[in-house]
């Protein structure tokens, strides 16, 4: 988000008196935890576990900052390749680019062989391609059109209405990477995932581990704990919470390095150290 339009943001949420409440489970029951900005804070709800930025983002604001905005940001995966730097990427399977998935490909393979695949918050297709590549039907969701539209050089489809997701379900694996921090409460997500995910499928979630090791020694200094950009922050509990309300009895929860031998059993880690949190959640505990 650039400045200036975090500042209108922040000043305009706080001019309106925007409630405290769990932007999730709209619990009162939350607590101020830290400040890392001017004039935002950050809290965290007793009730769900949630830990989130106020004043609050909303979906309205984020539809039109994602379209507009978020381009403009300098990390090199959001930067669009040219044309002849995509048929390169493809050719060379993303091998020592930004976005090459590296063993995150490998484990969603732990969790299944092959099947349909749905990746939620595509960008533009780098994720879809490289696991088509190894054999999976996959097909993706983003909310920002030029990238969806960009996706196509990559020859992968890549969606930009839910409903026609929708109209693809049910998926073996739905692929989130990255992309839940970015929400103003991911309550309309989940329920998307219920309606996704096959009954015998995995939904598979990274996102920053904000009860890492790293997160838990520098707090809300930590940079991917919590800022315009990562207006939500997430540790294991909270999916253990929230998830088995959507349908997904068994939540598994790692954090980077990961074991693929643990993630393939669902054997959960007690302690998650690493900066990296993975979820893989399943509305049958059973392992494939
Ligand atoms: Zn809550």
């Amino acid at each position: 988000m650039t400045n200036l339009s975090n500042r209108i943001h922040v000043l305009w949420s706080m001019l309106t008196f925007q409630s405290k409440h769990c932007p999730y489970c709209q619990s009162r029951a939350t607590r101020r935890i830290g400040s890392n900005a001017y004039l935002s804070h950050v809290r965290e709800c007793a009730d769900c576990h949630l830990m989130y930025r106020w004043p609050k983002q909303t979906d309205k604001f984020n539809k039109v900052f994602y379209q507009l905005n978020y381009i403009r940001l300098a990390s090199e995966n959001m930067h669009l390749p040219t044309l002849a730097e995509a048929g390169d990427l493809v050719k060379q399977d993303f091998k020592g680019h930004a976005t090459a998935l590296g063993i995150k490909r490998d484990l969603v393979q732990e969790l299944k062989p092959s099947g349909r695949l749905c990746v939620y918050g595509a960008n533009w297709g780098y994720e879809v391609a490289q696991l088509a590549r190894i054999g999976f039907d996959a097909i993706g969701y983003e909310v920002s059109l030029p990238r969806a539209e960009f996706a196509a050089r990559l020859v992968v489809s890549v969606l930009t209405e839910l409903d026609a997701i929708r109209a693809k379900a049910p998926f073996d694996i739905v692929y989130c990477s990255h992309t839940l921090e970015h929400l103003p409460t991911p309550d309309n997500v989940f329920k998307l995932f219920a309606d996704l995910c096959a009954p015998t499928g995995c939904l598979v979630i990274f996102v920053p581990n904000c009860g890492g090791d790293n997160a838990r020694k520098h707090g809300l200094r930590w940079g991917p704990f919590s800022s315009s950009l990562h207006p939500l922050s997430y540790r294991a509990d909270f999916f253990k919470h929230a998830l088995p309300k959507y349908g997904f009895r068994s939540v598994s929860s790692f954090s980077d390095p990961y074991d693929l031998a643990r993630i393939h059993n669902l054997n959960s880690q007690d302690n998650l150290p690493g900066d990296e949190l993975l979820i893989v959640a399943r509305k049958t505990p059973a392992c494939s």
